[in-house]
């Protein structure tokens, strides 16, 4: 097995045993593997190996990978996230591209995405990102936004609300991390009430997944167990 389908391997293991955990059924728990700043060679090693659903963070890097992966129809299956910051002028890279965004965090963001989704693709799958641990180096929106966005997601046409993702405090104590956490499964839980399309908390990395799954994630993004440390971040 190559070092790639090994971690992925592990990876899933961990996600597993923390399901086991929390008392939740596996099957409840997607892995997202993040190949930001990876070759094309590292998406294609972890297709092999079964993985479906990459996540990327810079528009332009991805925009390549994913044109040229479009060329070749064996990989036609591939699920592609966005989950960066994403500027205004990069938005219509992206609606062009990807399956989901999980970065969306301003009005005017979800009004650009929802022009420029081409109508002969799906509607563009939409998670919003909350600034749960308040720093101001992170992108996200407030606990108090959320709504307001939410509502306005839910009248696009060519978006479809799915849920919320998070980064959390980039801290080993457990007790923040875990206090943010369980604020956004409530807001979760919450907004899944609201709108029956609400189906997915993206949040657990890394670092954190286990805690994450304990807190109700659906979703975990991981880039380092799976691909190796990178270059830049
Ligand atoms: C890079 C990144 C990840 C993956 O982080 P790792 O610690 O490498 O697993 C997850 N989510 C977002 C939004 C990222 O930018």
């Amino acid at each position: 097995m190559n070092q790639i389908a090994q971690h992925l391997f592990q990876v899933k293991e961990r996600i597993a045993q923390a399901a086991k955990q929390a008392n939740r059924n596996q099957q409840q728990i997607q892995l997202l593997a993040v190949s930001k700043t990876k070759p094309i060679e590292a998406v294609i090693t972890a297709y092999a190996a079964g993985q479906r659903c990459f996540g990327e963070s810079y528009a332009q890097e991805a925009a390549t990978k994913i044109d040229t992966l479009r060329q070749q129809p064996e990989y036609s299956d591939i699920e592609w996230h966005f989950i960066g910051p994403l500027q205004s002028n990069k938005s219509k890279l992206v609606a062009e591209r990807f399956d989901w965004v999980q970065s969306v965090d301003r009005d005017k963001l979800i009004e650009r995405l929802n022009n420029q989704r081409p109508a002969s693709m799906a509607p563009l799958n939409i998670c919003l990102q909350i600034n749960i641990s308040g720093e101001s180096s992170k992108s996200g929106t407030s606990e108090q936004e959320i709504f307001r966005l939410a509502e306005q997601v839910s009248h696009s046409e060519r978006l479809v609300l799915r849920g919320l993702m998070a980064i959390p405090e980039h801290t080993r104590d457990e007790a923040v991390l875990g206090s943010q956490m369980a604020r956004m499964q409530a807001l979760f839980t919450e907004l899944a009430q609201q709108y029956p399309s609400v189906d997915t908390l993206s949040m657990g990395m890394t670092e954190d997944l286990e805690l994450a799954i304990a807190h109700g994630s659906t979703m975990v993004r991981v880039g380092t167990a799976i691909f190796g440390a990178r270059d830049y971040s």
